[in-house]
């Protein structure tokens, strides 16, 4: 059952609830008394199990190590042979 963090429109009150998913994402706010006062927010939850999450350790900084190692795979001899047999071969004189 995931943990929902609410927090009131009006007043500002914050509270989590553990619910199921078909719960509704708002009730009322029992600080302030406004009806549906209490609404859903985006569960942070999970990023802070696996420590800080990955938009703490910042999302643009590995990228350019899958572009260098990209091309490798594509120069490689594709299939089985080593280069030197006939599906490898640039000169076909007959
Ligand atoms: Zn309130």
């Amino acid at each position: 059952m995931p943990l929902y963090e609410y927090r009131c429109e009006t007043c500002g009150e914050k509270e989590e609830k553990l619910e199921g998913f078909s719960a509704p994402t708002e009730h009322a706010c029992e600080h302030c008394g406004t009806a549906a006062g209490m609404k859903r927010q985006i569960s942070r939850t999970a990023f802070n199990l696996a420590g800080g999450g990955w938009h703490a350790q910042g999302y643009s900084g590995p990228a350019p190590e899958k572009k260098e190692a990209a091309p490798a795979p594509s120069s490689a001899p594709k299939g089985g042979c080593a280069g030197g047999c006939a599906c490898h071969s640039p000169a076909k004189d007959n």
